[in-house]
């Protein structure tokens, strides 16, 4: 039988890519976890994944009740779940105010941090619960933008996620800032430091749970994938220039069919296995463990990062 890959945000860029590369190999039934249906189902079609090798179920991930409803509906469908793929993500780099989701957090840390970290809470209980012995993993997408130890991830404004203050008073913008360090808002930060979160719970979680249950816990950066629908919000003129730029100048483009590779690997390759790990690749697309930055590897700031987040989800 195959094994079951839970994929958020797999409707376009490298979520849809790494669907496709999954499902083509025909060993693993792809769960694609999207806030748009159609559009999902669409996608597949239009890639050309085969019909028995993924399910389309709707997950938004800023809303936490669309999350649990997800939690509920999987179980329900009775598959095993082998591995969770964080990949979903919005980014508002031109935004002058901020948004929100249903639940009243500032969109950007709402949805890449706090919907995910819900997610892989809840689901955590059904990787460890697994009746097979197939390996098992739990993978959130990560970013070089928040690493401030690389030449991208210095282009201000800077990932900095400072004591936590906006975050621990809910990023409503009325009783606290919408941004984690209690500053103004910033749509570029958000993300950044959003992408930060990402990392950071990565590892907490592998320091939690890894020795105790044998899960794999991984991030990556993929590369640039200068085309994606990432950029949707961005000014024309920089969605424009941003892939050539990437291509010719700093050498980090990627298409989405290397970058779905690249995650699939990850998902699937038996000798990625090592837990914690922040994945990245060289210009001969061979994997390296890569370095994080001093912030995204903090274990202080993750385990304040992960009692925050649980006191504001009301998991605690
Ligand atoms: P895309 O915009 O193409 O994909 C993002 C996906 O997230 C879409 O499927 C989108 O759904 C989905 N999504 C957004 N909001 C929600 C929500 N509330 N609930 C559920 N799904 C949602 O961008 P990428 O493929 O580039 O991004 C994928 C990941 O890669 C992200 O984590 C990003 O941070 C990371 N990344 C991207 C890089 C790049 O260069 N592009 C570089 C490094 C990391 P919909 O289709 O409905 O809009």
């Amino acid at each position: 039988t195959k094994q079951t890959v839970i994929i958020t945000g797999a409707s376009s860029g490298l979520g849809l890519a790494t669907a496709k590369v999954l499902a083509d190999s025909g060993k693993w039934h792809v769960i694609m976890a999207c806030r748009d249906f159609l559009k999902a189902e669409r996608a597949a079609k239009s890639v050309g994944m085969p019909k028995d090798g993924y399910t389309v179920m709707h997950c938004d991930l800023s809303s936490l009740n669309s999350v649990r409803q997800f939690v509920e509906n999987f179980r329900r469908s009775g598959r095993a779940l082998d591995v969770l793929v964080c990949n979903a993500a919005v980014y508002l780099p031109t935004a002058k105010e901020p948004r929100y989701t249903a639940d009243g957090f500032e969109l950007s840390v709402g949805t890449n941090h706090l919907g995910h970290f819900l997610l892989a809470n809840l689901l955590l209980e059904d990787i460890q619960h697994k009746q097979n012995d197939n390996e098992r993993r739990v993978i959130i997408v990560g970013s070089i933008t928040g690493n401030t130890n690389t030449v991208a991830g210095n282009v201000p404004p800077k990932a900095n996620l400072g004591d936590l203050r906006g975050l621990a008073g809910g990023l409503d913008g009325v009783r606290s800032s919408v941004m984690i360090d209690g500053g103004d808002f910033d749509g570029a930060k958000a993300y950044k430091d959003s992408k930060v979160c990402n990392m950071l719970t990565m590892q907490e979680m592998h320091r939690r749970y890894h020795e105790k249950t044998g899960i794999v816990f991984a991030s990556l950066y993929p590369g640039c994938i200068a085309t994606t629908g990432l950029f949707r919000e961005h000014y024309q003129l920089f969605r424009t220039l941003f892939p050539p730029f990437q291509k010719y100048i700093t050498k980090g483009y990627v298409s989405e069919e290397e970058s779905g590779k690249r995650l699939a690997q990850v998902v699937s390759d038996p000798s990625l296995n090592k837990s914690g790990v922040y994945w990245s690749w060289n210009n001969q697309s061979n994997s390296f463990e890569n370095e994080l930055s001093q912030e995204a590897s903090d274990a202080e700031k993750a385990r304040k990062l992960w009692d925050v987040s649980e006191k504001l989800l009301g998991l605690a």
